[in-house]
């Protein structure tokens, strides 16, 4: 992970290791399988919603440091966002690992909070796809979809 900041690394290795809302909430009632073939991860993600907002998030699966922690964030960063909010905060984050330096949008600024400790893998393309993995499985959970999303 050269590139990456020390703190970064931190907060990856963090999730990494002790991945946060591991496991599905009993109560959700809906659900998506994410596969990304270049790596081998594999991701569930399950939510819950109530008044329009994710009111319980889990995941399951297995796969690289960067997908595991990019999962776990990312079930902390969601949580209690209404689906409007969540859609903006994915384009964000999107943004934050896939436009080149400099451009406007690319750059951490906080507004990401946690989430920006993903921010250096677009220097490795083949980590993007870790890195949104979850996002994506997550979005076709609230579309209801019940088919498996793949990164390719
Ligand atoms: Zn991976």
């Amino acid at each position: 992970m050269d590139g990456l900041s020390d703190l970064y690394q931190e907060v990856i290795l963090d999730h990494y290791r002790r991945p946060r809302n591991f496991g599905l909430p009993p109560e959700a009632e809906r659900q998506a399988d994410g596969h990304n073939p270049l790596c081998g991860d594999r991701v569930r993600v399950a939510v819950h919603l109530d008044g329009g907002r994710i009111a319980a998030i889990g995941f399951e699966g297995s796969g690289c440091a960067i997908s595991t922690a990019s999962a776990s964030l990312m079930t902390e960063a969601v949580r209690g966002r209404t689906l409007d909010e969540v859609h903006a905060l994915f384009q964000r984050f999107h943004d934050l690992v896939t436009l080149p330096a400099g451009e406007a949008g690319a750059e951490p600024d906080g507004s990401l909070g946690k989430l920006e400790a993903l921010a250096g893998v677009r220097e490795f393309p083949m980590r993007v796809k870790c890195a949104t993995l979850a996002w994506h499985t997550l979005e076709a959970a609230l579309e209801g979809a019940t088919s498996a999303v793949s990164t390719e």
